[in-house]
């Protein structure tokens, strides 16, 4: 297990132009999120569900990873072993910047991608940009059951918290870049810790400054040449 772990969340993608939960104006606002987001949406309202994915994935194709992305994946590069990267968000900013997928855990899913909806069968398969339904006419080449977005829903197993908590029980730095906390709880991560680092915009309800080593409210691309000196002192003492 690596020593530093850097969580993010849609915080550090901000700057590139995808909206984060809060952000006014941005195409979450359009939807209702209980009805689009929720573990019975594909079943209930299943139509505006694939709609709302399908734009986003689209809304994705023409964005480009910032400096932050950048940073840490120079990082990863040079520390393969000693820093883990995860995050909550479903786009493809990391890879963008060169990560592979060994590189970054995605907790919530991966945009870009489809699965079966046979739990059985399972199988998982790159559409790019696409509409769902123009892959395959929405159906699995393997054994034909319709497909899903490759994304947790609300009230879903999310199978990837396993490699977190592994993670977080070695962990030395613990770094956390753009993410409310509402999701995943990060005070106890934080004071688990020896060190640690939040990076967000302003303080948010569910998080405690306290647990944090040092806190930056600021974007996560002026934030992120500080973090990656310190990562970088605290991985030569
Ligand atoms: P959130 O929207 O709840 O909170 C965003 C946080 O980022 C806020 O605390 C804000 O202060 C901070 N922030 C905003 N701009 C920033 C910037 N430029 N630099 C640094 N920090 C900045 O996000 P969340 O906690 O990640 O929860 C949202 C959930 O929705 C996640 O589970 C995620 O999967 C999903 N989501 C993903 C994306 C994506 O993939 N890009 C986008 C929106 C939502």
């Amino acid at each position: 297990m690596a020593k530093v772990l850097i969580l993010s969340g849609a915080g550090i993608s901000a700057e590139s132009g995808i909206s984060t939960f809060r952000d006014s104006g941005g195409l979450w606002e359009e939807y209702d999120i209980s009805v689009v987001c929720n573990y019975d949406s594909l079943e209930k309202n299943e139509d505006i569900t694939i709609e709302f994915y399908d734009k986003r994935r689209a809304e994705i194709e023409d964005k480009k990873p910032n400096y932050a992305h950048k940073v840490i994946k120079e990082l990863k590069e040079k520390y393969p072993d000693d820093i883990a990267v995860i995050t909550q968000n479903v786009d493809n900013l990391f890879e963008k910047a060169g990560m592979s997928a060994e590189d970054v855990i995605h907790l919530h899913g991966f945009m870009p991608t489809v699965r079966c909806r046979d739990e059985e069968c399972a199988k998982v398969y790159d559409i790019g940009y696409e509409a769902l339904e123009t892959f395959n006419d929405g159906k699995c080449p393997e054994c034909a059951s319709k497909l899903r977005p490759n994304i947790v829903f609300f009230g879903e197993a999310a199978p990837m918290y396993e490699k977190l908590n592994a993670e977080i029980h070695d962990c030395e730095f613990f770094v956390v870049i753009g993410t409310s906390g509402n999701v995943i709880e990060v005070n106890s991560m934080a004071r688990y810790s020896k060190h640690s680092i939040l990076n967000n915009l302003e303080p948010s309800n569910t998080i405690a400054e306290r647990d944090f080593s040092k806190v930056i409210y600021d974007k996560a691309s002026n934030a992120i040449d500080i973090i990656a000196d310190d990562i970088e002192a605290f991985l030569s003492e």
